[in-house]
Parts: C-alpha cells; structure tokens; sequence
C-alpha cells in the first residue's frame, strides 16, 4: 500500500467534480470532502436566520454559529451534509435560494477563513479526496495531485437540469445555465481565492468523456506519480 496522498480537484460550478471526487474515495478507500456543500449549508443557516448576506460584518459574526459536518447514510454509504446537527442535503441541492446566495457568501473573506481551515484539518492525516474551487491553490498548495476539470456550459447545465428533475425540481435549462454561468463570474473574478487552475494543475475536460472513461484517466494519473500504486 503506498503513502496516502492528497488529491485536489478544482473547477467550474457542476463539471463533475464531486462524481469523479466521490468515485476516487471509493476506489481508493480515501475520505472525500465536498467544500461547496460546506458553503452551501453555511449559506442555508444565513438564509434561513435572516441574517444580511450583503453584510459582511453580521455574517462574520454568525459564523460560531455554525457547525458543518458529515454522515455517512447506513444503507447506501452516501455521504451527506450536516448543518447543527440536522441533515440538510436535500435542501443545499435544490434550494434556489441557495444556489443564489452561496457565491456572495463564499466571497467574503471571513466565511473562506472559517471554512478553508476545518478542510485543512480534515487533509492532516492525507488518504482524502476534496472538491472546490480553491483546493489546489489555497487549501492544499502542496497536494500530491491537483486536478482542474471543465466542460461546455450547455454540457454542464443539461447535467444540473437532469440531476435536479430527477429530483423533483420544477426549474429550466435556460434558468439552471444563468445560474452556473453568474456562479462562474463570481467565483472566477472574487478579489479572495478566485477560481484559477493551480499551475500544477492538470486539466481535464470531460464535456465527451464518460464518468468511467474520466475516472481510468485520473487512476492513470495516479498510478504514475512516483510509482503509486492503485
Ligand atoms: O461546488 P458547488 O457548486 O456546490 O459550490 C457552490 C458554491 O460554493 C460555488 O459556486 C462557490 O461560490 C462556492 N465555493 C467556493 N469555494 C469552494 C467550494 C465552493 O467558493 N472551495
């Protein structure tokens, strides 16, 4: 068994990051982290107590307030999010609200602060898998292995469409690719920890590749740093 590493996958908003980064822990037996869930379920607890998300000074002092973790469902080993105790999966993935809000909240520097260091307590030990958009770059600049992954806009929201139908969510291509497309903007032009791909990064754009097809590439990847084997 070779040394547990870090991996450190960035990108655009719904590209597939959290399939390829939930399939990797699997084979690798890692732990995985979703950071856009942390901002998400920070978001929902703002939301949900009224709290200005144009102020920063008043989100800032909500934060103690909050405490984010993970469960594991006993059944189907799915990961979920925790927010103060209560499991709020569901909610952060189709709540339009949240989708909304979450990238004026993650773009104040208080909230990364917070968040960017219960992730890097989570990477001590390594053997983790974590999904952002500022992993390889600000949470773990040293990661043995950094991934940026895109894809076609049309692609990417045909995706989010279907994930959200599939769970009952009445919404629109057209609505489904403004909200991506103004998350983008935001995310890439924020003055704290904008999304860029880390210069070590390796980019893949998986807009015609199938999750299995994306998934032997990056075990691929793997196997080739310094021997590691899979
Ligand atoms: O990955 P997901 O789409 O769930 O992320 C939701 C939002 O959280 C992103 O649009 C971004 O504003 C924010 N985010 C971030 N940094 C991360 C992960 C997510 O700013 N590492």
């Amino acid at each position: 068994m070779s040394a547990p590493i870090i991996i450190a996958i960035d990108g655009y908003s719904s590209c597939g990051k959290s399939t390829l980064a939930k399939q990797l822990a699997n084979v690798l037996n890692y732990k995985y982290v979703d950071t856009g869930a942390m901002y998400r379920a920070l978001t929902l607890y703002l939301l949900r107590n009224q709290i200005d998300i144009h102020h920063p000074e008043m989100v800032a002092s909500a934060l103690p307030q909050i405490h984010i973790s993970f469960g594991l469902e006993p059944n189907s080993q799915e990961q979920f999010t925790i927010l103060n105790g209560e499991n709020i999966e569901n909610e952060i993935r189709v709540n339009s609200r949240v989708a909304s809000a979450v990238s004026t909240v993650s773009a104040q520097p208080e909230v990364r602060k917070f968040l960017v260091k219960q992730q890097q307590e989570f990477g001590k030990e390594k053997g983790i898998v974590m999904d952002g958009r500022d992993i390889g770059t600000v949470v773990f600049p040293h990661a043995e292995l950094k991934l940026f992954i895109t894809a076609e806009p049309n692609i990417r929201a045909q995706r989010r469409l279907d994930e959200l139908q599939e769970k009952n969510q009445d919404t629109s291509f057209e609505e489904v690719l403004a909200n991506l497309q103004k998350r983008d903007l935001m995310d890439t032009t924020r003055a704290d920890s904008p999304l860029v791909k880390a210069k070590d990064a390796i980019e893949i754009d998986n807009s015609n590749l199938s999750r299995e097809e994306q998934l032997n590439k990056v075990l691929a990847l793997i196997k080739g740093l310094n021997g590691q084997s899979v």
